[in-house]
C-alpha cells in the first residue's frame, strides 16, 4: 500500500518544511520506514501564524450558517474517502482497519454535529432594571487557536479540535501526531477541498516542545487545547497561564471499573474487554482497574481472560486481526516494565504479560490479577493492553479505591442494583461514569475529565464554549 509523503499546510498551500527538514514514519506492525513527515522549523511556525492571524479575519466575515454549509461539505468529503484514510491509519498507527474505519466515519459525523452546533452559538438578552435599558450578551470567537494532538486516535483527536474551533469562527494551527500524520492530514485534506479559506485551517508537524513553546507565547494565539499525558499538559496549561491563554486539557486517566457481585458478569466482561483492548488499551478512557466484588471475583477474572485470549493480535491491516500492534518501541518498553513491577509486587499474571514475535511492537492482551495498591500500574496511567484487577469487600471500598488517584477522566459501573447505580453516579469522582454500558466519546455528549485528567469538554453543547469570548453590551437608550 502506498504511504504519501506528508507536507506541512500552511496558508492554503501543501508544502515541505523551508528548512528541508524530514522525520520518518515506521509501520509499528513491522517496524519498516514506510514514508516521512515534515518537520516545521521557526521560519514554517512564522508563515503558519501569520496565515491563522489572516485566516481568522476571514473566517469571522463568514456567517454561521456559511460556515456550517462548508463544514458539511467537509464531512461528506471525509466520509466518502474514510475507506482510504482508514487504510492509512491502520498501516501508520497499528489499529485493526475495523477500528480505524469507525474512527474515520466517525469523524465524518462529529463534524457535522459541531456544523451545526456553530448555527445555534447565541448569547442572552439580560433583563433590565431600567425600562430604557437594552443589555445583551454576545459571543464571540476567541481567535486563532493552536492545538495540540497525540497518536493514538490521530483522526478523531483532530477532528474534535478542528471542528469546534471552526464552529466557533476561530481559525487554527494544529501540530499533528509525528508517529502518525498520514491520516490527520487527508481530513485537513477535506477541509482544504470543501472551500474553507486560506489560512484559516494550518497543520504542522515537528519537535513537539519546539512547536509548543514557540506557539503558545506567541500574541496571535488566543486559544491553546492539548490531549496528550498529565504532565506535558501541567507544563503546557502553565506556559499558556503565564500568557493569559485559554486553555483545554484533555490528559491522562486510571479508569475505574466497579464490578458488583449482582452485575450481569458476562455481560461486564465482554463489553470491557472489548474496550479494554480497542487500540490495544492505547486509549485514555480505557478501563484500567477492575475492581470486583469478592463473591464473584474469580468467575469475572476467568470470564475476562477467556476474553483477552480470543483477540488475534497481529497487523492491523491483516484479516481477522482483532488487536493491533503499539505506537512504537517505548510504549512496548514502559508496558513490560509495569508488568514486571506488578508481578514483582505480588500480581498474579493471569495470561499474557509478553512480547510476541521477533518483529513489530507487539504486546499480548495482559490480565493480571489481585494487584496490589502499591504496584506502579495501579498509580501511574498503563496506556497499554493491560488490565489489572483486584477483590473488593463492597461499594464503599470499590468507590473508595476508585477516587484514591488524582486522575477523574472515565469510569465503569456495572451493577443490577439502581440504588448502587446511583451511589456510583453520584460518589465516583470523573469527568464520564458509564454505568452497564461502554456509552462515552458521541459528538453529542460531554467528553472531558477533571483533576489531574485536565478541564474542559471536547464533546457535547458546552464543546463550543471554550472557543468563544462572552461580551456584555449594555445600552441606555434616549427616552
Ligand atoms: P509523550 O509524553 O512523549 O507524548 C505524549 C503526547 O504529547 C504526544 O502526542 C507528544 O507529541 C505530545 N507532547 C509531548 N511533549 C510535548 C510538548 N512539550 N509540547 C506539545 N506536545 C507534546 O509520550 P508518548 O510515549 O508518546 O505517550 C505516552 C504517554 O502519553 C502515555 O502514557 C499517555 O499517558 C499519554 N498520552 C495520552 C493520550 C490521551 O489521549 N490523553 C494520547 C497519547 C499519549
Amino acid at each position: 500500500m502506498d504511504y504519501p509523503d506528508v507536507l506541512l499546510y500552511i496558508d492554503g498551500s501543501w508544502g515541505p518544511s523551508r528548512a528541508g527538514r524530514f522525520l520518518p514514519v515506521v509501520n509499528p506492525a513491522t517496524e519498516a520506514v514506510i514514508g516521512k513527515v515534515a518537520q516545521a522549523g521557526a521560519t514554517d511556525l512564522d508563515a503558519a501564524l501569520a496565515a491563522a492571524q489572516k485566516g481568522f479575519a476571514t473566517w469571522l466575515a463568514v456567517s454561521a450558517f456559511e460556515r456550517c454549509k462548508i463544514m458539511r461539505k467537509a464531512a461528506d468529503i471525509f466520509r466518502q474517502r474514510a475507506e482510504a484514510a482508514a487504510r492509512l491509519l491502520s498501516l501508520e498507527q497499528g489499529k485493526p482497519l475495523a477500528e480505524a474505519r469507525a474512527e474515520a466515519l466517525a469523524a465524518a459525523d462529529l463534524i457535522e454535529w459541531f456544523a451545526e452546533e456553530g448555527r445555534r452559538a447565541y448569547g442572552r438578552v439580560i433583563p433590565p432594571r431600567l425600562g430604557n435599558v437594552m443589555q445583551f450578551t454576545v459571543k464571540e470567537p476567541v481567535g486563532p487557536v493552536a492545538a495540540f494532538t497525540p497518536w493514538n486516535f490521530p483522526i478523531n483527536q483532530v477532528v474534535r479540535k478542528v471542528s469546534a474551533a471552526l464552529a466557533a469562527g476561530c481559525s487554527i494551527i494544529l501540530k499533528g501526531p509525528e508517529e502518525t500524520p498520514a491520516s490527520p492530514a487527508s481530513l485537513v485534506a477535506a477541509f482544504a477541498e470543501a472551500g474553507i479559506p486560506d489560512g484559516v485551517v494550518n497543520l504542522v508537524y515537528g519537535v513537539p516542545a519546539e512547536i509548543s513553546s514557540y506557539l503558545i507565547p506567541n500574541e496571535i494565539i488566543r486559544k491553546i487545547s492539548f490531549t496528550g499525558s498529565t504532565p506535558v499538559g501541567k507544563q503546557l496549561a502553565s506556559l499558556a497561564g503565564l500568557h493569559m491563554k485559554r486553555a483545554t486539557m484533555e490528559l491522562g486517566g486510571h479508569a475505574p471499573v466497579i464490578v458488583l457481585p449482582d452485575a450481569d458478569l458476562a455481560k461486564a466482561a465482554k463489553t470491557m474487554a472489548f474496550f479494554k483492548y480497542r487500540n490495544a488499551g492505547q486509549a485514555c478512557i480505557s478501563p484500567t482497574r477492575f475492581l470486583v466484588g469478592e463473591p464473584v471475583y474469580d468467575e469475572f477474572v476467568d470470564r475476562f481472560v477467556a476474553e483477552a485470549r480470543a483477540l488475534k493480535v497481529g497487523d492491523g491491516l491483516a484479516e481477522g486481526t482483532t488487536m493491533g500492534p503499539l505506537v512504537s518501541e517505548r510504549r512496548v518498553e514502559a508496558i513490560a516494565s509495569l508488568v514486571q513491577d506488578a508481578v514483582q509486587s505480588g500480581a498474579e499474571l493471569a495470561t499474557g504479560g509478553r512480547r510476541p514475535g521477533n518483529a513489530g511492537y507487539f504486546f499480548e492482551p495482559t490480565v493480571l490479577s489481585r494487584v496490589p495498591t502499591t504496584a506502579r500500574a495501579m498509580n501511574e496511567e498503563p496506556f497499554g493492553p493491560v488490565a489489572l484487577m483486584a477483590p473488593v469487600q463492597d461499594l464503599d471500598a470499590a468507590i473508595s479505591e476508585a477516587n484514591r488517584l488524582g486522575f477523574g477522566l472515565a469510569a465503569y459501573g456495572f451493577t443490577s442494583s439502581a440504588a448502587s447505580a446511583g451511589r456510583m453516579s453520584r460518589e465516583i469522582r470523573a469527568g464520564m461514569v458509564s454505568i452497564n454500558h461502554q456509552g462515552l466519546s458521541l459528538p453529542e455528549v460531554p467528553f472531558g475529565g477533571i483533576n489531574e485528567s485536565g478541564h474542559g469538554t471536547e464533546g457535547g453543547a458546552d464543546a463550543l464554549e471554550p472557543y468563544h469570548n462572552t461580551r456584555f453590551v449594555t445600552h441606555l437608550q434616549a427616552s
